[in-house]
């Protein structure tokens, strides 16, 4: 119960700085000069995205406790040495990246899936951050599949899951998430994660750059974009 209480307020931690940072986007000239699209936002486009991403987050905290109530038992609570959590949080960040590439791009190609699911994420040609959070639910469903196969991985590696490289991905891939929807320039360039400009542009052109957090699988199969803006 612990488990599931700590990783609740985790999500719930990770997505109130996320609300906080969309109110200094929208309504404050602070970062301003950093964004990387010209087009202004909609007076009142939080309201109008507010009861998705309400649903979603609700959803979220529903599949993460449900989820998460069959194999808690399963989960050590002690700290791993720091080389091992790292590399366990670097295996569920690459396996749900995989598996977000794939599933994203499948969207894309699938005319049903673009039309009904997708393009619910993609009314955002210009992000704001708690917009990561605004999809239809069955691919927020489906994209939340990721992180468990990640940690289906991490117990065929380890033998074990540990609660702490847990915690750390999902703070992490939340506060990731809210970042590349921000539509701000990224200032920390590593050549192998993708920055912001690399979803922002996927928004603004509404295709390619279909990996998350890694450019690898976009640039194996050719479906990087060339950016508009310095990367
Ligand atoms: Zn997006
Ligand atoms: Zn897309």
């Amino acid at each position: 119960m612990e488990f599931i209480l700590i990783t609740i307020a985790v999500v719930l931690a990770s997505n109130a700085v996320g609300g906080v940072y969309t109110y200094l986007v929208l309504y404050t000239d602070w970062f301003k000069k950093f964004r990387l699209q010209k087009r202004a936002y909609k007076p009142n486009i939080f309201f109008q995205r507010l009861p998705l991403i309400s649903l979603n987050l609700l959803l979220l905290i529903m599949i993460t406790c449900g989820g998460l109530y069959f194999v808690a038992d399963q989960f050590i609570m002690e700290r791993p040495p720091i080389w091992s959590w790292a590399l366990q949080v670097l295996v569920i960040f690459f396996v749900d990246d995989t598996w977000f590439y794939f599933m994203h791009r499948w969207m894309h190609e699938n005319t049903y899936m673009m039309r009904k699911i997708h393009s619910i994420h993609h009314r955002a040609m210009t992000p704001f951050p708690l917009e990561y959070i605004y999809v239809h639910p069955l691919e927020w469903f489906l994209g939340s599949f990721g992180s468990f196969i990640g940690l289906g991985f991490v117990l065929l590696l380890w033998g074990n899951v540990y609660a702490w490289p847990f915690w750390t991905y999902v703070a992490l891939r939340n506060l990731h998430e809210i970042e590349i929807h921000s539509d701000l320039r990224s200032f920390i360039k590593i050549p192998i994660l993708a920055p912001t400009e690399h979803h922002d542009l996927h928004h603004a052109r509404v295709k390619g750059n279909y990996a998350s957090t890694f450019r690898i699988w976009d640039r194996i199969f050719k479906t990087e974009l060339k950016a508009e803006y310095k990367q």
